[in-house]
């Protein structure tokens, strides 16, 4: 049975707790990726400015196991944290998939792009002792991917690395190339967006994208608007400490300007999630963070809280 566009959107948009990735691999997914004309597609992922949190948060599926991924959804290449090759043979791999598979990889980008100081920031390996940088890297690949996806907030808006005073001169994707690209965000990225994003691209197209670059799918409503909390904050009652009931507006929660589907797809295999642990969300998949929602504690102005009985968003 051959699972159309509109219903593996639909089984994206409605991933319920506790579910987690295995949702997008029903067995339908698993034997259309199987029998895709071209085979697995080579995926070369480059690591910008970043902690590594994205590649921890996809290697960390269980279900299925990141090697089901890896060999059945996608054929990664080149991925500086996993991959055995090192040095001029890495190197090679680069100009490979370049050259015999151009206009037919996916490139996914983790973390920002540093520009200043000729991009020494951020070395990724060495040719005949002369630096090859990551930015020289995207400039030379991008041109030849069939997809660019910028996999978490550094890499899909500039994140931390950007924040002010940026001494790096560091980048979104988008930002640097000067077009736009699939943006993934998220402090790390959720492996279900990941994976869930690579399969569309791969059986469907690209996926419907909002202004911001971010799969509908996924990012199609605010945190607020499907929060547990947010009859809380409808009546009025909000917590002003941690550890009591109530909406976390008050202790800085970002969820009224943050899209993303946390609420019900949780993290770690369904577990749990920001808010659900009694945290509030701190805006990591909003297109202006850090700089623009502001201090991690501090309240939303009060003109950016959304109206009470629409759960719309009205700044
Ligand atoms: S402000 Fe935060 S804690 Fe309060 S209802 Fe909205 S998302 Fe939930």
């Amino acid at each position: 049975m051959k699972l159309t566009r509109r219903e593996f959107f639909k089984l994206c948009a409605s991933s319920a707790a506790g579910v987690g990735i295995s949702q997008l691999y029903v067995p339908e997914v698993v034997a259309a990726l199987e029998n895709a004309a071209d085979g697995n597609p080579p995926v070369i992922w480059l690591q910008g400015q970043s902690d590594s949190g994205c590649s921890v948060s996809l290697l960390n599926t269980t279900h299925p196991s990141i090697s089901e991924v890896l060999l059945k959804v996608i054929s990664l290449r080149y991925h500086a944290t996993i991959m055995a090759a090192t040095g001029e043979t890495a190197n090679q791999t680069l100009e490979d998939v370049k050259k015999d598979a151009s206009g037919k990889f996916i490139l996914i980008v983790e973390g920002s792009i540093p520009t200043k100081g000729n991009g020494e920031y951020c070395v990724i390996g060495e040719n005949d002792g002369k630096h090859i940088t990551l930015a020289d890297t995207l400039k030379d690949l991008a041109p030849h991917a069939a997809a660019i996806v910028a996999v978490g907030a550094c890499a899909a808006f500039g994140g931390i690395p950007a924040a002010k005073p940026n001494p790096t001169g560091a980048m979104s994707v988008s930002e640097f190339l000067g077009k736009p690209v699939v943006n993934i965000p998220g402090c790390p990225a959720h492996p279900d967006w990941i994976v869930g994003t690579l399969v569309h691209v791969l059986l469907y197209g690209m996926p419907d994208l909002d202004t911001y670059g971010r799969p509908v799918m996924f990012f199609g409503q605010t945190i607020h608007e499907n929060c547990p909390r947010y009859y809380y904050f409808a009546d009025g009652q909000y917590a002003s400490n941690f550890g009591e009931e109530g909406c976390l507006i008050q202790l800085g929660c970002k969820g009224p300007v943050t899209n993303s589907d946390c609420p019900s797809r949780r993290w770690n295999n369904g577990v749990n999630w920001c808010i659900g642990n009694g945290g509030m969300c701190i805006g990591c998949c909003a297109p202006n963070f850090p700089d623009g929602t502001g201090s991690l504690y501090t309240a939303l102005p009060k003109e950016k809280w959304p109206n009470k009985e629409s759960k719309t968003f009205i700044a």
